[in-house]
């Protein structure tokens, strides 16, 4: 970190402390260690920020589309300078791997780029009127401030994806990255300073205690929109409350992905995948698959060379070479992998691989868990209804196509979904059958600053990325003009 521990809350354009001066810890997931510390922000300071959002708003929302399209593509270049110190801080506070924290910003990096370029395509329409003497015009105007949650799985991704599309649409923020992941945070800001937006443009308030800043945030009247992403727990709450300001909401939750995979499909292409899929992130992804599903007719061949390929990836630190499986954030998920395979055990699921805690040479870390493969798994067990959000995986057979979609569609999320199958047709139909934001066919990354991501259901409400990822920052308002 560059910045004085004390100064890390950005308001107004300026790094200052939390106005009751106190800090919290920021560990290394890998040692447990304390690798820094961050401002404890509180209401008081949530609410300058607020201030500073909402009165820099007007004259953000007026500059032209060109201006904050330029600010947007400074801000992309100095990411792209910083790309990697970025991952290898985003390695050291979250635990990834780095080539997978270098992934990460250069996603990241493509929202600053895609909504540079979609602030320009605020297009507004005319509509013909049925009265001669009328003309009816609609505009797409910034909804105004917008107060932005992250959570710690994805700490820079998250935050380009929020506040890209906000500051396009020509609408303030303020930002409370999640308590594990402040460094990552402040380094974007750092980023979104030097690329020069405007005082009181972009604002960020970290924080131990997300609650009292959240509680400024929803109640406020002048903060008019409320993006988060996070746990349906929490998403289900905050929106609720949100209801009572009237505040646009757009959530991104958890999910309990389904991942089918076809009598017509390549086995082991699809276990390839399946096992990309799964341990990215350490299991910590919200489009993780939860429930994999195999035919019957190639389901001991699936698992052999899942498995297979699941056992042989290395658990570390995500700056060791070769290392594939970083820590889990910390004990409380860990102890929810001991959770979901006794309890996947104890009612008959066989445990192909993996199954317990590990330790790694060097590190004093205790939240490394084996990558684990659970087969037989039944509806009765916790692990196939509970997102698991950890390297444990789950496989359950199937005997024909309408079974698969009904099990796969059986659940309270509708994040990603994936199908892995030759048959055109099916993967036409099936995809189409799927109550899901998103369908992967053999296809495991079906994600782009290009392309709409986003949940139904449980897994949420709104779009990140694509066309549609600004329009959840603007209003549309209909003018009237009788001539
Ligand atoms: P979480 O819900 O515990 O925390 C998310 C954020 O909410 C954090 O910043 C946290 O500080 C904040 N928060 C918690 N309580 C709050 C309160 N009362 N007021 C204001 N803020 C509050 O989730 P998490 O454990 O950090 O993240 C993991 C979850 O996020 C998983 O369920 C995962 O599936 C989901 N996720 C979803 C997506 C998506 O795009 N759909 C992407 C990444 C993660």
């Amino acid at each position: 970190m560059t910045r004085e521990d004390d100064r890390t809350l950005f308001i107004n354009g300026e790094w200052t402390s939390a106005g009751n001066g106190s800090l919290f810890d920021v560990l290394d997931p890998s040692t447990e260690a304390v690798i820094g510390r961050a401002s404890d922000g509180g209401a008081a300071d949530a609410r300058a920020a607020v201030a500073a959002a909402s009165a820099a708003f007007e004259g953000w929302a007026n500059q032209t589309a060109y201006q904050r399209a330029a600010a947007l593509e400074r801000a992309h270049r100095i990411m792209l300078r910083r790309a990697d110190e970025l991952a290898a801080l985003m390695t050291l506070e979250q635990g990834k791997p780095l080539r997978a924290a270098k992934n990460e910003v250069l996603y990241g990096a493509d929202f600053l780029s895609w909504f540079a370029e979609e602030a320009k395509r605020v297009y507004g329409t005319t509509i013909p009127s049925a009265r001669a003497n009328q003309r009816l015009t609609v505009l797409r105007q910034p909804v105004g401030v917008v107060a932005a949650i992250t959570p710690w799985n994805y700490p820079i991704s998250m935050i380009a994806r929020k506040v890209a599309p906000a500051v396009a649409a020509g609408c303030t923020v303020v930002l409370k990255p999640a308590e594990q992941t402040p460094l990552c945070a402040i380094a974007m800001f750092e980023i979104f300073e030097e690329a020069g937006f405007p005082p009181g443009v972009v604002n960020l308030i970290t924080t131990g205690n997300p609650e009292a800043v959240g509680d400024v945030l929803l109640e406020s009247r002048e903060v008019r929109k409320l993006t988060f992403t996070g746990s349906t727990a929490v998403g289900t709450e905050l929106a609720a409350r949100a209801a009572s300001t009237m505040k646009r909401v757009s959530l991104e939750l958890g999910g309990h992905a389904p991942f089918l995979v076809f009598e017509d499909a390549d086995m082991d292409h699809a276990a390839k995948g399946a096992v990309l899929a799964k341990f990215l992130n350490t299991g910590q992804a919200c489009i993780c698959p939860n429930r994999i599903y195999v035919h019957s007719s190639g389901y001991e061949r699936f698992i052999e060379a899942f498995t297979q390929r699941a056992s042989r990836l290395t658990v570390g630190a995500g700056h060791q070479d070769g290392v594939s499986i970083g820590p889990l954030i910390d004990s409380a998920a860990t102890e929810k992998m001991e959770r979901h395979v006794a309890d996947a055990r104890n009612k008959g699921a066989r445990l192909l691989t993996g199954g317990s805690r590990v330790s790694v040479d060097g590190l004093a870390g205790t939240n490394f868990y084996a990558p684990t493969v659970l087969a037989d798994v039944t509806p009765e067990m916790e692990i196939y209804t509970e997102e698991t959000f950890g390297p444990v995986a789950a496989v359950i057979p199937f005997d024909n196509e309408d079974e698969a979609v009904r099990m796969a569609n059986n659940t309270d999320y509708g994040l990603a979904s994936y199908v892995y199958t030759t048959d055109l047709v099916r993967a036409t139909r099936v995809s189409e059958r799927l109550r899901f934001g998103i369908v992967g066919i053999n296809d495991i990354n079906p994600t782009s600053a290009a392309a709409p991501f986003g949940g139904v259901k449980n897994s949420g409400i709104g779009r990140e990325g694509g066309a549609q990822g600004i329009d959840e920052y603007l209003d549309v308002k209909l003018v009237g003009m009788t001539v």
